[in-house]
């Protein structure tokens, strides 16, 4: 399991400082995890272990662990979520989705927002999208100045470092498909009444907008990955090889951290229940 961990940090992290190379990074994990059942069944594993060791931060309450999730329309930022965190109580797993921001949010600056959803203290947050898109979908898009937009690299990396240094551990994840796999989840949603709810017509201008992501992304993955809050890039077109790498990498996370349950300053003799 060690091994299967060192082998999925180094051939999905980003080195801080180094270039990304995104386009040259694979959207499938054949050569790491080659089987199906022995994958899933990683992922059940790890999925219980940080069920365990959630009740331990939540019951420590000293520190908390920040999990973000960006990729491109379909690529399973929600389908992650489940796989990962579905052993985990509700209480201690906050989930916050970023979509367009509301007029209220607009008048603030771009990161109030996201602090206010960072999680407190023995919380594990999951951000379904984050403050990356105001330097992605703002880009592409030109929805700001690009004076201001390039700013915000610096000041997204100032702010994870404020985390960081106050007690939040920050993992980033880019699940990265393949242009023929997003086609294939797309007409999915046109194809299946199951899946209807989940098609938006502006997922296809932005698949039109494919290259102008990937260079975003690129962009992100170069300026943005840092010692104290890297990017990992998960090939993704197999859902139960991204299952498997996110949660490996959830897993070793928290147990570095390796929260510890307080010891109580009573004898459990100094009382009688009556
Ligand atoms: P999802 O696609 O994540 O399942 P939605 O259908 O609600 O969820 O889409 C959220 C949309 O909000 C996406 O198109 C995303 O690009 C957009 N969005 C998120 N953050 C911002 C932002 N800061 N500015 C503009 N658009 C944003």
């Amino acid at each position: 399991m060690v091994k299967l961990t060192k082998l999925i940090d180094d051939s999905t992290l980003v080195a801080p400082g180094a270039k990304s190379e995104l386009r040259k990074r694979v959207t499938v994990a054949d050569d790491i995890l080659p089987e199906r059942e022995a994958a899933e069944e990683a992922t059940k594993e790890n999925a219980k272990a940080i069920d365990a060791l959630q009740d331990a931060l939540w019951a420590e309450r000293h520190r908390s662990l920040l999990v973000i999730l960006q990729g491109i329309d379909t690529s399973g930022k929600d389908g992650t979520v489940r796989a990962v965190f579905n052993r985990c109580g509700p209480l201690g797993v906050s989930v916050t989705p970023f979509g367009r921001p509301s007029d209220e949010e607009l008048a603030h600056d771009f990161l109030w927002r996201i602090h206010m959803a960072a999680p407190k203290k023995g919380v594990i947050g999951v951000f379904n999208r984050s403050q990356y898109e105001d330097v992605l979908v703002v880009k592409v898009r030109g929805l700001a100045p690009a004076d201001v937009i390039e700013q915000r690299y610096d000041q997204i990396n100032a702010f994870e470092k404020h985390l960081h240094d106050n007690g939040t551990r920050v993992l980033k994840f880019m699940l990265n498909i393949s242009k023929d796999e997003q086609r294939e989840r797309l007409q999915a949603r046109l194809d299946d009444p199951q899946k209807n709810w989940k098609f938006n017509a502006s997922d296809l201008e932005d698949r039109k907008l494919w290259d102008d992501y990937a260079k975003a992304y690129e962009t992100v993955l170069d300026r943005c990955s840092t010692e104290h809050a890297p990017w990992r890039v998960v090939p993704a077109d197999r859902k139960w090889q991204r299952n498997a790498i996110v949660s490996a990498v959830v897993r070793k996370a928290l147990e570095d951290m390796a929260p510890v349950y307080p010891k109580p300053d009573w004898k459990a003799s100094d009382f009688q229940i009556t």
